[in-house]
């Protein structure tokens, strides 16, 4: 049975889309045709923005409300889509090949947690501080919501990545139009009929399935107030051009090629570390921006590390995404597989060295699996250390102390991620600090809605999550009295 969506979600309910061009979604272990959705075009972007607008401009809407009165809706939101978490991470690992126990985990439960924290922060919001002028009179230093913005999403965690958007802009008061990508776009009906039945008032929230031409249409909408984008660096710089041109304020969460430094004194006992090593390094089979793709390792124990990291590999339950028991699913789509394959193919003509894996694995013969691969003897130039795969490729790449670590950790255009294994937490704090990053771990990696996460250098511009995120999403007014 497929799952078909031939409306639109604009101004709060099911609309008829301008055209009757539709969007068809694969199954990434399968192949199999599993639903269809209404391709947005320009018309319904405008319809949405408009919507947004309307709901954003009225005197008495959501934008007007207390923070606390926008909490209350946002609490009922969460309840709602917790109660359809089961259906989310199933059409979720359905389309985009997630391991069905990281989308329960991730999918499933993160957006849900970052509304009810959300709430909470909306809670402590006042809209006016008062200040006494340096000058002498009385200043109001007010924080108003932004306005309209535009939220642009990627298939590797699409409702997650959404939330990191939505959660902190309601907050705010802000209204939305959501374009979700071609590839995870039945997920989102789901999200609508949460909010329609947590009574999120019309308009606030907008979906606008359909590429990128549908993403460069909406950034550049002249009724858009600000613009929210997780995905590649190559479409942020495009994205970045353009809010520079328009002079819009806009937050990039872009790609990474993020350092895992095992020093010297790491415990690289797989039954002590495994499950840890697994989530910084190969999380959704490689698909995940943060990961920790470089694996940085030092001289004295190189082998050691080139073992530990073969065992992990060669240790990973490969199969349909459906599957509890399934540990690596398929690449998203076939595009990702040639891209991914393609880098594995560079990596061995540059010189390095296959030790696990490298093609597709036998056990499959639908779907589009890469089988996890190692590369040993990987120098920092290589195009596989330089560029991201976003797959489940790591190179491993040797050091000769901690500082030539941190030199190569650092010789990177990206700086999203990051992770430091050692026993001594004091020495992997040392070394944290030195990594350029937006975000880094000791020993585990994954980001904690309760504080910022985002990149430097081409990882991106802003932050989200933490209260921190907050700011993004409002505008500062000064008024002298
Ligand atoms: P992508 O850049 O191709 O697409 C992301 C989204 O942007 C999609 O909805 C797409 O339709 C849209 N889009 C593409 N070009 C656009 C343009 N010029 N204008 C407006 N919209 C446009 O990325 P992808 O392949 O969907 O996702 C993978 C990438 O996302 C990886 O590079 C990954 O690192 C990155 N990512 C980053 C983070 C983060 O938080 N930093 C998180 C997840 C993924």
């Amino acid at each position: 049975m497929t799952i078909e969506y031939d409306k639109l979600f604009i101004g709060g309910s099911w609309t008829t889309p301008s055209s009757s061009n539709t969007i068809t979604v694969v199954s990434a272990s399968t192949e199999e045709v599993i639903g269809s959705v209404a391709e947005a075009q320009e018309a319904d972007v405008d319809a949405a923005v408009d919507a947004a607008r309307t709901a954003f401009d009225d005197p008495n809407g959501w934008a007007t409300w207390e923070p606390a009165q926008r909490a209350d809706v946002m609490e009922r939101f969460a309840t709602e889509l917790e109660s359809r978490a089961q259906d989310i991470t199933q059409r979720v690992s359905a389309q985009n090949g997630m391991p069905i126990s990281i989308s329960l985990a991730i999918e499933g439960a993160f957006p849900v947690n970052l509304l009810r924290y959300y709430a909470g922060v909306a809670r402590t919001l006042s809209a006016d501080e008062a200040r006494t002028g340096l000058l002498g009179g009385a200043i109001t230093v007010r924080r108003e919501p932004i306005g309209v913005v535009g939220a642009i999403v990627p298939w590797n965690f699409p409702q997650s990545l959404a939330a990191f958007k939505y959660a902190p802009a309601l907050a705010a008061g802000c209204t939305l139009v959501i374009k979700p990508s071609p590839e995870t776009c039945l997920d989102t009906g789901l999200l609508a009929d949460a909010a329609v039945a947590a009574g999120i008032p019309n308009g606030v929230i907008n979906i606008v399935p359909g590429g990128r031409e549908v993403g460069a249409y909406l950034v550049s909408h002249p009724r858009v107030d600000k613009i929210s984008f997780t995905g590649s660096t190559a479409a942020g710089r495009s994205i970045a051009e353009t809010c520079g041109r328009l002079l819009r304020p806009v937050t990039l969460e872009l790609g990474g090629k993020s350092a895992a430094i095992v020093l010297d004194d790491a415990d690289l006992d797989l039954a002590t570390i495994g499950e840890k090593l697994f989530q910084a390094t190969l999380l959704n089979q490689g698909q995940t921006c943060f990961l920790g793709t470089r694996v940085l390792a030092p001289a004295s124990r190189y082998d050691e590390v080139v073992q530990t990291f073969a065992a992990l590999a060669g240790s990973l339950k490969i199969g349909d995404a459906l599957d509890p028991t399934t540990q690596i699913g398929p690449m998203a789509s076939d595009r990702q597989r040639d891209r991914v394959e393609g880098y594995i193919a560079k990596g061995k003509a540059e010189g390095a060295k296959v030790i696990v894996g490298g093609g597709r694995p036998s056990s499959q013969d639908k779907g589009w699996f890469v089988e996890p691969t190692i590369f040993a003897d990987v120098d920092n130039n290589h195009t596989i250390a330089q560029e991201e795969i976003f797959g489940p490729v790591l190179s491993l790449i040797k050091y000769n102390d901690d500082d030539d670590a941190v030199r190569i950790a650092n010789d990177s255009d990206f700086g999203l991620g990051g992770s430091v294994w050692t026993q001594d937490p004091e020495r992997g704090f040392g070394v944290a600090r030195r990594v350029q990053t937006g975000t880094i771990g000791i020993n585990s990696y994954m980001p904690d809605p309760s504080s910022p996460f985002g990149g430097v250098k081409a990882s991106g511009l802003g932050r989200e999550l933490g209260p921190e995120a907050v700011q993004y999403y409002q505008s500062v007014k000064t008024i002298y009295t």
